[in-house]
C-alpha cells in the first residue's frame, strides 16, 4: 500500500533493525522502546488493524503468533512478556498497518493506561 510506513519497512525501503523475517512476516525493533526489549511483528501484506482480520487473512495472523512464541523462547523471556495490538485512534494506534508489540524485560502493570 502506498504511503504506509510499515509496508515500506517490510519492503526494506525504510531502514529498521530486523529481529526476524520470512515470506509472511517481518519483526523489527521499535524505534521508541517501552521496555528493555520491545519489537514489532507485522504481516508483510498490508492489513489495517485487528479490526480488519478476516477468514482470508487470519492464517498470517496465526503465523505471526507462532513467530512470537518462537522468538520469545529463543530470546529467553523466561519471566514473561506482553503482546499488545492497539486498534484504532482511541486505543492509541498511530500506524495503520497491523502490528503486534512484543515487550519484555521489566515488570508491567495492569490495567494498561
Ligand atoms: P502504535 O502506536 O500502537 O500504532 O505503534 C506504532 C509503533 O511504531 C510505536 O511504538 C512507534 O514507536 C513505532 N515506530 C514508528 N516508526 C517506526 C520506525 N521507523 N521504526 C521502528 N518503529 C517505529
Ligand atoms: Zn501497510
Amino acid at each position: 500500500m502506498e504511503d504506509c510506513l510499515f509496508c515500506k519497512i517490510a519492503a526494506g525501503e525504510i531502514p529498521s533493525k530486523c529481529v526476524y523475517q520470512d515470506d509472511q512476516v517481518y519483526a523489527f525493533y521499535d524505534i521508541d522502546p517501552q521496555a528493555p526489549t520491545h519489537f514489532l511483528v507485522i504481516p508483510k501484506k498490508h492489513i489495517e488493524s485487528v479490526a480488519a482480520i478476516n477468514a482470508e487473512n487470519s492464517g498470517i495472523v496465526a503465523h505471526a503468533f507462532e513467530v512470537i512464541a518462537k522468538l520469545a523462547s529463543e530470546m529467553g523471556f523466561k519471566e514473561g512478556f506482553r503482546v499488545v495490538s492497539n486498534c484504532g485512534k482511541q486505543a492509541g494506534q498511530s500506524v495503520f498497518h497491523l502490528h503486534f508489540h512484543v515487550l519484555s524485560g521489566r515488570d508491567m502493570t495492569w490495567p494498561p493506561g
